[in-house]
């Protein structure tokens, strides 16, 4: 979430994601300049690898590959082999990983009916493995179509999860209304640009609201995935803790985006918590570079500055 005076930058700089142009010219060059930051390259290889290094520093990973508005049913359903053939690396190869997808890379734009088939594939190998897998949310005219996917999943399988977004102002009614699922949810403030008609439009009431999920989610049965580098947020959810006498394994777990205050993510670890970065990787980075580019405009600085150092 950009702060009110960084709005207009994050605007233009999603603006931007959506021309041909910028797309061509990052996607030449930004892997040399600082998308590596954020990504962990291009291949499985060097995603296992980076997998290993943070298991080996005590966290666990999300792997996501990157991909989202797939217009081809044979690419959704690579994309479906993609992720059913790592988590079979991860499970003969000991590493702790789970997944997390978006639908429209499974699917979703073409055929619910192809994504359902293709997430329950993911779920069912992941099952088999003793893993888990989460459904990411995407734009909002997603929502719907995600929730009922992850119902008619949850149905069949423990090991699924979802995702809510705190800046919709629908998410607490949908959080109450998944309870009854003991579900696996993971709560974030959102990465898009949505119409005040259904998002907070202030970051403060986007924070709030990111509280009072997280307290309802604990209040109950399941499980929760705290996804935010807000220290703010942090401190709360461990003042919550303390109060709650809750455990600090087993009920919820720290999540946070590879290459992001990866400092708070250490001091987590530290402290004891289960925590894992989501660490996406793929040729097809740039919606996700142009996000947490226009989430944080200084990092519009950062990444420029590689245009210059490397030369
Ligand atoms: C594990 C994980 C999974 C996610 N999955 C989804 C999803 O499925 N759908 C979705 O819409 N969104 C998703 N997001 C993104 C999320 O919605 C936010 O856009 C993002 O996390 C920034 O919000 P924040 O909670 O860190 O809070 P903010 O208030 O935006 O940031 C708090 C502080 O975090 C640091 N920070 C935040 N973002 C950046 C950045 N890009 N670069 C450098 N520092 C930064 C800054 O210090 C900032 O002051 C996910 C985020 C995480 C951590």
């Amino acid at each position: 979430m950009a702060s009110l005076l960084e709005r207009p930058l994050r605007a233009v700089i999603l603006a931007a994601a959506e021309s041909p142009a910028v797309q061509r010219a990052v996607n030449r060059y930004g892997m040399q300049l600082g998308a590596r930051r954020f990504v962990a390259g291009e291949t499985d290889d060097e995603f296992l690898a980076v997998a290993r290094a943070l298991n080996a520093r005590g966290f666990a990973v999300a792997c996501g590959i990157l991909g989202e508005g797939v217009r081809d049913g044979a690419e959704a359903l690579v994309a479906a082999d993609r992720y059913c053939a790592l988590l079979r690396t991860f499970a003969d190869q000991g590493i702790d990983a789970n997944v997390a997808f978006k639908l429209t890379h499974v699917g979703l734009d073409i055929d619910p009916e192809l994504a359902f088939r293709n997430a329950s594939r993911i779920a069912r190998v992941a099952r088999e493995c003793g893993n888990t897998m989460r459904l990411d949310m995407e734009q909002s005219r997603y929502v719907d179509a995600t929730l009922a996917i992850y119902r008619r999943l949850r149905a069949e399988f423990d090991n699924v999860g979802f995702v809510l977004q705190s800046y919709l102002l629908r998410s607490l009614d949908d959080l109450r209304s998944t309870l009854d699922l003991e579900p696996n949810l993971r709560i974030v403030k959102g990465a898009y640009l949505e119409p005040p008609s259904i998002a907070f439009a202030q970051k403060s009431d986007v924070d709030a609201n990111y509280v009072r999920l997280v307290e309802t989610a604990l209040a109950h049965s399941g499980y929760t995935a705290i996804a935010t580098h807000d220290p703010a947020i942090v401190a709360h959810v461990e003042r919550l803790v303390v109060e709650g006498h809750l455990p600090r394994r087993g009920r919820f777990e720290f999540q946070l985006l590879y290459g992001i205050s990866p400092q708070l993510a250490q001091t987590l670890v530290e402290r004891g918590y289960r925590v894992r970065l989501a660490v996406p990787f793929g040729d097809y980075w740039f919606p996700y570079l142009m996000r947490r580019l226009a989430e944080r405009p200084a990092n519009l600085a950062f990444f420029l500055r590689g245009a210059f150092s490397k030369r």
